[in-house]
């Protein structure tokens, strides 16, 4: 990496997930030569959570999220598993609450208990004044219902994954959401290009969530952390700024809402 290289942000990747086991270290070195150099892995459930805190206790450039995926929610969670969800919260290199939200992807999925859920995690982000980070999938009418109940306590967090229209982008907005943009602005059929030029520069963070939905010209393999530079390019090509200006707002935006130095 020479010194002219931007340093890239993946505010959002599963590197702790066992589809990295065989090769997490080769996977590391790459991301390295793609120049990323700020990464956070999210928790999908308390045991998720404490192995994304273990990788992130191991390299300094990662971080970790603590959260509860809403397609873990099967039923209301136990006080006991808030209890450990918040201990672990409170662990060193934790820098947010997520992923929380929504899925209504799934023909079996749990509204009422994801609903339950997702409200004591917005309150646990609260407690502990971290920022949130949210999934959501086919839910956005109980979404932003759930979000301006929230609203008098200031929100602040990213919309992981986004990929919904220009008026959801506002609306995500308003409340207080930054959009972290995926790998899905490089394919055709995505109405993301329109997002990116319609929000501002500060409005926008980058993400791969590998090992899913890797970007043009990766589709259809197990994504990784250094695919983040074509999204990354991607989001210039789209912007009136240069690559390197993106590339570094990218970077301090995540930098300022995860209060990292
Ligand atoms: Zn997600
Ligand atoms: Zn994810």
């Amino acid at each position: 990496m020479t010194t002219s290289t931007p340093v890239l942000a993946d505010i959002h990747c599963h590197l702790s997930f066992p589809e990295f086991d065989a090769d997490r270290e080769q996977v590391i070195e790459r991301l390295r030569e793609a120049g990323v150099g700020l990464l956070i892995d999210p928790g999908t459930c308390a045991e998720s959570s404490r192995r994304s805190i273990g990788l992130a206790g191991r390299y300094d450039f990662i971080y970790a999220n603590v959260g509860l995926h809403p397609s873990e929610v099967t039923a209301p969670p136990t006080p006991e598993m808030y209890e450990e969800l918040e201990t672990l919260a409170r662990s060193e290199k934790v820098v947010g609450i997520g992923e929380i939200g929504l899925d209504y992807h799934w023909p079996d999925h749990h509204p009422e208990a994801q609903q339950e859920a997702f409200r004591e995690m917005l309150r646990m982000a609260t407690r502990l004044d971290l920022p949130v980070v949210i999934h959501c999938r086919d839910a956005w009418p109980d979404m932003l219902r759930i979000l301006g109940e929230k609203r008098s306590s200031a929100l602040r967090g990213a919309m992981h994954c986004f990929s919904g229209d220009i008026e959801m982008a506002q609306r995500s907005i308003e409340l207080g959401l930054k959009l972290s943009i995926p790998g899905i602005v490089t394919y055709k059929k995505s109405n993301l290009p329109e997002v990116v030029q319609a929000v501002g520069l500060n409005d926008l963070l980058s993400e791969t969530d590998a090992p899913y939905l890797a970007p043009v010209p990766k589709r259809g393999k197990r994504n990784e952390p250094a695919f983040v530079a074509h999204t990354v390019r991607k989001i210039a090509d789209l912007r009136p700024e240069s690559f390197e200006k993106v590339a570094e707002a990218l970077l301090q935006n995540a930098r300022k809402l995860f209060a990292i130095a």
